[in-house]
């Protein structure tokens, strides 16, 4: 692939504690926020109100598109001013943002290789995302793999706080937090072919 590197070097995320997260904004034991961003008090919410809030920002567990191994979250770690720690904040993407040299070098090279933004726009379900890529060739084909009986059948041993709740709505939680996302582009499942063809066996 011809196209030059990325500026400062590329962290890649992979959590792997999204049932931790989930049960601790469940519990108010980590913030929870509302669709702008403010802090919202999980103890006046009730049990479908924490839910909704929750997905807004954290993945339902188990239908993380970080545990299939096609997705990261990326940031430019040499951007980041002294002593500042990571946050994935849209702001830190935008044109006067400390990521703003990655994001358009990903807003030009991602599809070369392959990568795209499932979270690009805001579609009423999870907020757009500026710094979650998908890798289209693995990504598509599990998105395709999964569905709401698979995600229920997973969780119903688990111990996710408002389990009640989610198990009553998970039709329209899938619908709204996992399935809509952005299409893979033509260009990126195209590069993603080209670079398996000529890689040698
Ligand atoms: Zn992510």
């Amino acid at each position: 692939m011809s196209a030059p590197a990325a500026p400062g070097s590329i962290w890649c995320r992979y959590p792997d504690f999204a049932l931790t997260i989930w049960n601790e904004k469940f519990n108010g034991a980590r913030p929870l926020l509302d669709r702008a961003g403010q802090p919202l008090a999980a103890q006046a919410l009730d049990e479908a109100g924490r839910v909704a809030a929750i997905l807004v920002w954290s993945a339902l567990p188990g239908a993380s598109r970080h545990h299939w191994g096609s997705d990261c979250d990326l940031v430019d770690r040499a951007a980041l001013p002294a002593g500042a720690s990571v946050e994935l904040l849209g702001k830190h993407y935008a044109a006067d943002g400390c990521y703003a040299r990655l994001s358009a070098w990903l807003a030009r090279h991602a599809h070369a290789y392959g990568f795209f933004l499932p979270y690009d726009l805001d579609r009423g379900g999870v907020r757009p995302e500026p710094w979650h890529f998908s890798f289209a060739p693995l990504a598509v084909p599990a998105q395709a793999a999964l569905h709401p009986d698979l995600l229920r059948a997973a969780l119903a041993g688990s111990k996710l706080l408002g389990w009640e709740t989610v198990n009553r709505e998970l039709p329209d939680v899938f619908a709204r937090y996992v399935s809509a996302v952005a299409s893979a582009p033509p260009a990126a499942l195209a590069a993603a072919a080209l670079s398996r063809a000529t890689r040698p066996a």
